[in-house]
């Protein structure tokens, strides 16, 4: 991963879901709707993300309901980090 970020803590958060792995269960869009839906192929996305390869990262203020979205995910593909610390 990145290794030179220290230009880029103005964001506390980051969460990061692994498109390639999902498994199109909804979990995430069902608890955090605010952040998840799933896309037109079923795939989980994140409102306002950037794209990175196959990935959606999105840097947030607050942790908002990312927390939950990553527990409820069954094969554990949504990445919460906290200072570029992965929480989950
Ligand atoms: S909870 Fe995980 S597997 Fe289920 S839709 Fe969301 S990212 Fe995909």
């Amino acid at each position: 991963m990145t290794k030179n970020v220290d230009e880029k803590h103005h964001l506390k958060f980051r969460v990061v879901v692994e498109r390639d792995k999902c498994t199109s269960c909804g979990s995430c869009e069902d608890l955090c709707p605010e952040l998840f839906e799933l896309d037109e192929g079923g795939i989980a996305h994140i409102i306002g993300s950037e794209r990175v390869e196959n990935n959606d990262e999105l840097e947030m203020e607050e942790e908002n309901c990312s927390v939950d979205a990553a527990e409820s995910c069954p094969v554990m593909i949504i990445h919460v980090y906290k200072d570029d610390v992965e929480l989950l």
